[in-house]
């Protein structure tokens, strides 16, 4: 069972009123120390820190990093996490949007020769940056899965990720094969990880409270795996585009669009070749099948177009 704000270990020492730094721990002193600098909480970037102490600490516990590990921390908003990580001897890559915050943070943490941020947007601005073995951030969901498909498919792992991110959305990352919240992102991470949701907060461990309630994803990289074939991507989403479709309607469109065929009937013949490949009846929903189902597919789709004498579109 997830851990909740109710039952929370203690933590040794509640980070509160550090000099130069506001109170993490209180929603209206954060917005005054926003006042007095002239900034406002900005809701277009899901700007709701994490006022529950105990939670924060909970969530460098979980991360597990040893000490001087380099550490990734997405989103840092006003430095709450961060205060936490490089107090725990963490060397810290922050990634923030806001302007604002950036100077706040720059400001802050400016005596730390382990703090390092990278200002902007994190989609843009990731590939830029030295990888480290650890990832922690709290983010809005729209940026959490797209980040987090981003680095999977360009290869870009962590030894261990605490992602905190709406209920709903931890809750597909982590889905098994047949539930309902089971999609292609959770067959994209279940790729290269195996997730567990590790805690569960309401709105009221943020300021300002959000509509939605939290939940906090551990990640921990697969051991050996090798890379996926690189049908593996784009064929999943194909293959999760439309649910109600069976695998082999799916397959064979996109075979059809994706695939140079040179005569009528190559495509069909494609598809029922791979299925038969992978064991599979072709009547099957993508939505029931484990990742390495996924894999095969990939793998035999590859196999058979070469074999058929056929290749892939540029960009498919
Ligand atoms: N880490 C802080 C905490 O726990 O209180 C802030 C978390 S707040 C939910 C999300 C933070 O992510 C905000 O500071 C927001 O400005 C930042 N953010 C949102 N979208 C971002 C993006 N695309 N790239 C970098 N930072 C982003």
């Amino acid at each position: 069972m997830p851990v909740t704000e109710m039952n929370l270990p203690d933590s040794p020492e509640p980070t509160t009123k550090m000099a130069g730094f506001p109170n993490y721990n209180s929603g209206p002193a954060l917005r005054s120390f926003l006042d007095g600098r002239g900034l406002s909480i900005r809701k277009q970037w899901g700007q709701n820190f994490l006022i529950n102490p105990r939670a924060r600490h909970f969530l460098v516990d979980a991360l597990e990093a040893e000490n001087g590990a380099a550490v990734w921390e997405i989103g840092s908003g006003l430095g709450c996490m961060t205060h936490e990580l490089l107090g725990r001897k963490l060397k810290i890559t922050a990634f923030e949007i806001d302007p604002g915050l950036c100077s706040v943070l720059e400001e802050l943490f400016a005596a730390w020769p382990d703090f390092t941020l990278i200002r902007g947007d994190v989609l843009k601005t990731w590939k830029t940056t030295e990888r480290a073995p650890y990832l922690l951030g709290n983010l809005p969901y729209t940026v959490a899965a797209v980040l987090l498909g981003n680095l999977i498919t360009d290869n870009c792992f962590f030894s261990r990720m605490i992602i905190t991110v709406q209920k709903e959305v931890a809750l597909r990352m982590a889905a098994k094969p047949g539930s309902k919240e089971y999609s292609s992102i959770s067959v994209l991470c279940s790729s290269a990880y195996t997730m567990k949701i590790i805690m569960t907060l309401k709105g009221q461990s943020f300021y300002p409270v959000p509509r939605v309630d939290s939940a906090v994803v551990c990640f921990e990289r697969l051991p050996n795996v090798p890379l996926p074939p690189p049908l593996f991507y784009p064929l999943l989403r194909s293959l999760f585009a439309s649910r109600r479709k069976t695998i082999a309607n799916n397959l064979l469109n996109f075979i059809s669009r994706s695939c140079i065929l040179n005569k009528t009937g190559t495509a069909a013949a494609i598809a029922e070749d791979v299925l038969k490949s992978c064991g599979l009846t072709g009547g099957e929903r993508a939505e029931k099948l484990p990742c390495g189902t996924f894999l095969a597919l990939a793998s035999g789709l590859e196999n058979c177009i070469s074999c058929a004498g056929t290749k892939i579109k540029e960009g498919s």
